[in-house]
């Protein structure tokens, strides 16, 4: 996996941020004028006329007030790249001219480091090796058959096809003359290591007389091959020969495919998933540039986040045997899990894209993949399609695979609207049908913990002002239950924070990071502390958290801060409402405590008693909550 900030030095981080303009990066992606002291353009993550989209060279960080995106170098490039952290910084070290430091890993962080490059550069060797090879006079029967499939020379190189000689010492002999021992192509997993009968070790190529599929990671390195078998081969192989799993191949963390497909699946919206590297490559060929293909496993929550960076829908396009049903349905929940939205394409007679985009032509593959149609839809065809539903048993069958389906519906009306039609077409009550589902689930619901605690009310213990628990509980919760009050206190007590260090040690020793309710606010905060700790230096200002959330948080902050007539008391002012939002928070936690405990029938020890009631004592005696959270306006 790519390198996480942990991995990296601040020092260096800083050094690569030092060296990079923000307003030089986004330019090269966006359109910037300056006006005032900001760059503006058309904001790169919304649609809009007039730029509401602002960099400041300045603050070396970005801010839309229109879809209030926002973050530093970092978290722009990996937004609009989709890249992560630690690839961001490696992409911008690059441009600097700036070398990733060796010396600042610790010593086993900086072996596998070295090791993965080392296999990346003998990848790299063995990628030319093989497509070397194709062009050989070996190689024939291999252009053979990518002729037959149609694939023109641009995309045979664009993909760098190759061919694995028919032989047992291949690749081991010719990348052997370059430097490398069989024990490191062995750890690449292009040879097979063995011990012969004398108990001396041997090695022979992996891949023979096969053709060369190699497998890029998201930034285009090499990282495994799979090897298709082609006529002539020895009877008995597999179709199919993958690198074995190592330190640079995943098969669970990599999608075949995407380092082409990255812009295809920005500008379509959705990413297309198959199974086949010709697949990919015939469709991409054909102009479907958001194709990728699963590496021959069932679909990972990994391979679900990886192309979570780029859409936010998927539609499935497996050709349809039964043998592999169960593991891509399986494998599509995981995908839903995640947060994707899932659909699948029925394909023309049940064939593999590549089938159909030959022998019905791209419009017919590009049709069905518009019809896609949602899963819980897709489950009740598969089952009506394998059951006899003209008997009673065939309707008892189909109902019991896609009640549980139905059942894991959220919304209610997508649940009723799916029961009647089912229903309908299976020629059964819906009103049986929805009973059926009421009761999976209860049993869902069950599956998933106790449920809501004991309705029993908590009876205000006496000597306590009712009424201000009341308009506490009221009032911090806004109409629409966000707390929001707090949150902009928050926000703007960050903004102030951040233009003088002298605040934010005020800040730290008033409330501390824990003080803030929102998480990412709690991030920022933490970051500004350890800055103005540091001494408020320009150079080591926090905007390099790479974390999304809170960079987002920092630029919110600093971009909607207005200096106010009088920095002293607005502070005063945040500081008692941030203060307050705790204060409410805990009442709540020891109502909660004391519910849990009347539930249970125990007594309510007084210590709890006594807390509640001088925090609702301490809320009142400052004029809160009527100036506190609840309150909009200062
Ligand atoms: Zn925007």
């Amino acid at each position: 996996m790519t390198a996480t900030r942990a991995q990296f030095r601040e020092a260096f981080i800083e050094e690569v941020r030092a060296a990079t303009d923000i307003v030089e990066v986004i330019g090269e992606h966006v359109a910037l004028k300056r006006r005032g002291r900001d760059w503006w353009g058309l904001c790169p993550f919304h649609v809009e006329k007039t730029p509401s989209f602002s960099v400041s060279a300045e603050k070396q960080m970005f801010y839309c007030f229109g879809c209030q995106t926002g973050g530093n170098v970092f978290t722009f490039l990996m937004k609009k790249e989709g890249l992560e952290f630690g690839e961001a910084l490696r992409l911008l070290a690059d441009r600097a001219g700036i070398p990733l430091p060796k010396a600042d890993l610790d010593p086993e962080a900086r072996r596998r480091q070295e090791q993965r490059e080392q296999l990346t550069r003998l990848l790299e060797a063995a990628v030319e090796f093989y497509v070397k090879q194709l062009e050989q006079a070996g190689g024939r029967q291999a252009r053979a058959y990518l002729a037959r499939r149609g694939l023109e020379p641009e995309t045979v190189a664009r993909f760098r096809l190759g061919y694995a000689p028919d032989a047992w010492d291949g690749c081991l002999e010719a990348l052997g003359r370059r430097g490398w021992s069989p024990e490191m192509l062995a750890q690449a997993g292009l040879v097979v290591e063995t011990t012969d009968a004398r108990g001396e070790r041997r090695y022979y190529d992996r891949f023979r007389h096969r053709l060369m599929f190699p497998i890029f990671d998201l930034t285009g390195r090499p990282i495994g091959f799979g090897g298709r078998v082609l006529e002539g081969a020895e009877p008995e192989q597999p179709k199919y020969v993958n690198s074995p799993e190592g330190p640079v191949f995943s098969k669970g963390r990599n999608l075949y495919g995407l380092n082409w497909a990255r812009d295809g699946i920005r500008r379509a919206g959705h990413a297309v998933i198959t199974e086949g590297y010709t697949d990919v490559i015939t469709a991409h060929q054909a102009g479907f540039t958001h194709l990728v293909a699963s590496l021959g496993t069932a679909l990972t929550t990994q391979q679900a986040r990886l192309l979570l960076r780029y859409c936010r829908e998927v539609v499935t396009a497996f050709d349809a045997d039964t043998a592999g049903q169960e593991a891509t349905l399986r494998g599509l929940e995981v995908l839903k899990q995640t947060g994707l939205r899932v659909r699948v394409a029925m394909l023309p007679d049940g064939k593999d894209p590549d089938d159909c985009i030959r022998s019905f032509g791209p419009d017919a593959f590009g049709r069905a993949l518009e019809n896609a149609v949602p899963l819980v839809e897709y489950r009740f065809r598969r089952a009506m399609e394998r059951q006899d539903t003209s008997t009673v048993q065939g309707k008892v069958r189909v109902a019991g695979e896609v009640v549980p389906v139905l059942a894991g519906l959220e919304s209610a009306v997508e649940r009723e609207e799916y029961l009647k039609r089912f229903a309908r077409e299976l020629g059964v009550d819906p009103e049986a049908l929805r009973t059926e589902v009421e009761k999976a689930r209860r049993g869902q619901a069950r599956g998933q913990g106790r449920g809501r605690p004991g309705a029993g009310r908590w009876k205000i213990p006496a000597g306590t002002d009712k009424l201000a628990v009341y308009r506490h509980n009221k009032e911090e919760k806004g109409n629409d239950g966000k707390k929001l009050g707090v949150y902009r206190a928050e926000q703007q007590l960050l903004g102030l924070m951040a233009t003088d260090p002298g605040v934010a040690r005020r800040v730290a020793e008033a409330v501390g990071a824990d003080g803030f309710s929102d998480p990412a606010h709690r991030k920022v905060a933490a970051a500004l502390f350890a800055w103005a700790n540091a001494g408020g230096a320009e150079g080591v200002r926090p905007a390099l958290l790479e974390d999304d959330e809170a960079a987002q948080a920092l630029a919110r902050a600093t971009f909607s801060f207005v200096e106010p007539p009088d920095r002293d008391r607005l502070l005063e002012d945040l500081l008692a409402r941030v203060e307050a939002a705790r204060r409410y928070k805990r009442i709540e936690e020891l109502e909660g405590m004391m519910r849990e405990r009347e539930r249970r029938g125990e007594p309510v020890p007084s210590e709890l008693l006594r807390e509640l009631a001088d925090l609702v004592r301490s809320a009142k005696g400052r004029g809160q909550p009527a100036r506190g959270p609840g309150a909009e306006k200062r």
